[in-house]
C-alpha cells in the first residue's frame, strides 16, 4: 500500500532537517528521505564543519608556533603534525553531530526518517529507494527539495584525473601532502589553501580573476592577499587553467595570464574548488513544473517552484550558499506552510564569514553593492593596531569598516578583517538586520576588553554621532 504524509522532505542537510523537524513538531506527518549515511549535509560531511576542524589545528599550531612571543618556552623544535590524528578527531565530531541530529529527530513521532534516494513521479507522488530493501511508491501533499550543491570541475583537458580532487575528498587525504596546487580562489579555496600552508605544505593558489574573493570588499580582499603572501601561499592571479598533466607522484597544472604567457605549477595533488552547482539530477524533476538550471531550481518569493505546492531551499536554489543561509529558509519556510506571518531572509542582511587566517566577516552591503543599491552612504574605518583586545591577542592588524546611510545613520553593512573577527559577527547582523543607527551603536555598553568593542569605537568615529538614539 503507498505510503502517505503530508510534506516530503528531499535532503537531510541545514536545508532539509530544520523544516522537516519543525513541520513534524507541528504535527504535520513528514518523510525526510536522505541519500547519504546521516543527516548533516555538505556542511557536516564535507564543508563548514570539516574545513573547521581542520582550520582549529591549523590555528592553534601557529600559536604554538609564536609561543615564545608570549613569554611561553616549549621545547625547541618544530611540532609534529599528525594528519591521520587530525582527521581521526575530525571523523569522530562528524559522527558524533550526525547521531545527535539523527537521536533529536527520533524524538519527534510524526517525522519519518529514511535513507535513500526519491526520484519524483509526478508533482504529488514519488518512488523511494531504500539504502536496503524494495523500493516503494509514497504520497504527499506537498514536497520541499533541499538537495544542496556540488562541485563543479573546470573544463579543462586532465580535470579528475587521479590525484585532481575537489573538497568533496580533501579532508579525508591519506596522508599530508608535500606540495598541493589549488584552482580558485573563492571562500574554499582561500581557507584550504591557508590551511595547508600553516601545516607546511607547499601551496600555489591559482585564480583566473584580478583578485581573491570576488563576492568580498575589495579593500579587505587585497588585504587578505597580503597576508597568504606572507604566510607562503603562492598566489598567482589572471592565471586561466589551460591543462593538467600526470607528472611522477603528482600532477602539473599549465595555465596561461591574458597576455597569453604560458606558466605551469606543481602540486603532489590538485584541489579544484572552481565553484558549485545545484543537485537536481535524478530528482524526476522533469515529471514536474520546476523550472531550473545548473545554477539551481527557480522559486520565488515564498520559495515555491513553478509547480505549485513544490518548495525548494537551500543551496539548490542557489546562491547565497550558506549552511545558515540555508536553515533560515529552511525554518521560515516552515513557519510560513504553518500559516504563520514571516519574513523570508533577504541577501542584503544575511552575514557570513571567511574563515580565512585572519577571519573575514561580512553582513549587510558592501560599500560597492550600497551605492549600486542607490543609497548615499558613509563609511568609517576601525583599525585593529590601535585595539586593545587585539593587541592583547598579539593580532593587532585588521580593519573594519561600518557602512552607513548618510541621512539617517542606518547600519547598512559591516566588513572587517581581523582574528577572532568570526567572534563577533553576531552582533554584526543585528545592527544590519534590526537597521540600527551609528548613534544607538555608540550608546550600548560593549564589554572592554572584547573584539566586541569595535563596533562603539568604530561609531564613536563617527563626525556627526550626537548621543541620542
Ligand atoms: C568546503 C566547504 C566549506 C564550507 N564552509 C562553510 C562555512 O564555514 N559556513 C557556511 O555557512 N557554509 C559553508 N559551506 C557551505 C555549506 O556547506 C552549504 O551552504 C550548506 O551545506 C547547504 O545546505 P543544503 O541543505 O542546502 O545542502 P547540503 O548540505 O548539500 O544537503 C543536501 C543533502 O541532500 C542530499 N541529497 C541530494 N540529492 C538527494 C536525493 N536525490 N535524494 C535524497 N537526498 C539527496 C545530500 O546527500 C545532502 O545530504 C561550505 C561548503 C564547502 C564545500
Amino acid at each position: 500500500m503507498t505510503k502517505k504524509y503530508d510534506v516530503l522532505v528531499v535532503g537531510g542537510g541545514p536545508g532539509g532537517t530544520p523544516v522537516a523537524m519543525a513541520l513534524a513538531a507541528a504535527q504535520r506527518r513528514v518523510l525526510l528521505v536522505e541519500r547519504g549515511a546521516g543527516l548533516g549535509g555538505t556542511c557536516l560531511f564535507e564543508g563548514c564543519i570539516p574545513s573547521k576542524i581542520l582550520y582549529e589545528s591549523a590555528q592553534r599550531l601557529r600559536a604554538i608556533r609564536r609561543a615564545a612571543e608570549f613569554g611561553l618556552c616549549l621545547s625547541p623544535g618544530e611540532p609534529h603534525i599528525d594528519w591521520q590524528a587530525i582527521v581521526a578527531r575530525k571523523d569522530a565530531v562528524l559522527r558524533q553531530r550526525a547521531q545527535w541530529a539523527l537521536d533529536r529527530a527520533q524524538t519527534i513521532p510524526a517525522l519519518d526518517v529514511r535513507f535513500g534516494a526519491v526520484a519524483l513521479l509526478n508533482p504529488r507522488r514519488a518512488l523511494l529507494k531504500p539504502a536496503s530493501g524494495e523500493p516503494y511508491e509514497v504520497e504527499f501533499a506537498s514536497a520541499i527539495i533541499a538537495t544542496g550543491s556540488k562541485s563543479v570541475r573546470p573544463a579543462v583537458p586532465g580535470s579528475g584525473l587521479a590525484r585532481v580532487i575537489t573538497s568533496e575528498q580533501v579532508f579525508d587525504l591519506e596522508h599530508l601532502p608535500r606540495s598541493l596546487v589549488v584552482v580558485g580562489a573563492g571562500p574554499v579555496g582561500v581557507e584550504l589553501s591557508q590551511i595547508f600552508a600553516a601545516f607546511g605544505v607547499r601551496v600555489t593558489l591559482l585564480e583566473a580573476g584580478l583578485s581573491i574573493l570576488g563576492q568580498v570588499d575589495e579593500e579587505i580582499a587585497r588585504m587578505l592577499e597580503v597576508r597568504m603572501l606572507h604566510q607562503g601561499v603562492s598566489l598567482v592571479l589572471d592565471a586561466r587553467v589551460t591543462r593538467i598533466c600526470h607528472a611522477g607522484g603528482g600532477a602539473f597544472v599549465q595555465y596561461r595570464d591574458t597576455a597569453g604567457a604560458a606558466h605551469e605549477a606543481y602540486g603532489e595533488y590538485v584541489l579544484e574548488v572552481t565553484g558549485r552547482e545545484a543537485c537536481t539530477e535524478e530528482l524526476g524533476l522533469e515529471n514536474t513544473a520546476v523550472r531550473y538550471d545548473r545554477h539551481g531550481i527557480r522559486v520565488n518569493h515564498v520559495l515555491e517552484t513553478d509547480e505549485p505546492g513544490l518548495y525548494a531551499v537551500g543551496d539548490v536554489v542557489g546562491q547565497p550558499m550558506f549552511a545558515h543561509w540555508a536553515s533560515a529558509q529552511s525554518l521560515v519556510l516552515a513557519h510560513y506552510l504553518l500559516g504563520q506571518p514571516v519574513r523570508f531572509p533577504e541577501p542584503a542582511v544575511n552575514a557570513a564569514v571567511i574563515f580565512s587566517i585572519p577571519e573575514i566577516g561580512m553582513a549587510g552591503l558592501t560599500e560597492g553593492e550600497a551605492r549600486k543599491a542607490g543609497h548615499e552612504i558613509e563609511v568609517v574605518r576601525y583599525d585593529f593596531s590601535v585595539d586593545a583586545r587585539a593587541q592583547v591577542a598579539g593580532h593587532a592588524d585588521g580593519l573594519l569598516k561600518v557602512v552607513y546611510e548618510r541621512g539617517t545613520h542606518r547600519v547598512l553593512g559591516v566588513h572587517a578583517l581581523g582574528e577572532g573577527i568570526a567572534s563577533i559577527m553576531g552582533e554584526a547582523a543585528l545592527a544590519v538586520g534590526a537597521g540600527i543607527t551609528m548613534e544607538a551603536l555608540a550608546l550600548i555598553i560593549h564589554p572592554h576588553p572584547t573584539l566586541s568593542e569595535s563596533f562603539a569605537l568604530a561609531a564613536h568615529l563617527v563626525p556627526t554621532s550626537v548621543f541620542i538614539p
